[in-house]
């Protein structure tokens, strides 16, 4: 049977511990996955909390090429997050690693388990820049040039770590 590969692009964050290790860490891990390539990973950003206080935020994004399905690999980043997520054995700690699918190719689900698009990813900068520092052409599945959508986060502080 024919492998059919997909561009999947994955939005990382961790605001807890030593976040810029976590994320480096999370990298490694999507290096690793199976029937996947990492074609691309941005930088590491930092970035306030948006909804929240709390410590700055690391952010980075990357762009895989895989053979998984779109809920397969997010199985995958739910268990690199098992892995990595969580410091302290409490319930309902607050998890080091957010690991999302952000595109999944064409794909536009609607699944409770699975959106894609990730509904909120025009309205943040930790996913919006890093993208665009990967490829500043890239287009939202249904949406438009990911680049349309920066005027509206200019407000929102992000830095290159
Ligand atoms: P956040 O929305 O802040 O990333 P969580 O990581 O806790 O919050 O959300 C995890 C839940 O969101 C999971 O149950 C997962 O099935 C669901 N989900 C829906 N769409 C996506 C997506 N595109 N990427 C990652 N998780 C998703
Ligand atoms: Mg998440």
């Amino acid at each position: 049977m024919a492998s059919s590969f997909t561009r999947a692009w994955i939005g990382i964050g961790g605001n807890l511990g030593d976040a810029r290790a976590t994320v480096e860490e999370a990298l490694a891990h999507l290096a690793r996955l199976p029937q996947s390539q990492l074609l691309r990973s941005s930088s590491l950003y930092r970035t306030a909390p948006i909804d929240s206080s709390g410590d700055d935020y690391v952010n980075a994004v990357a762009l895989l090429s895989t053979s998984l399905t779109a809920l397969d690999l997010l199985h995958a980043l739910q268990a690199i997050e098992l892995q990595h997520g969580r410091e302290r054995p409490y319930r309902n700690a607050p998890r080091t690693l957010d690991l999302d699918v952000l595109m999944y190719g064409d794909a536009r689900l609607q699944e409770e388990a699975l959106i894609v698009p990730h509904p909120r990813m025009t309205q943040r900068a930790f996913v919006l820049v890093p993208m665009l520092e990967i490829d500043t052409d890239v287009v939202i599945p249904g949406l438009g040039p990911a680049r349309d959508f920066l005027d509206a986060i200019r407000n929102q502080a992000i830095s290159r770590l």
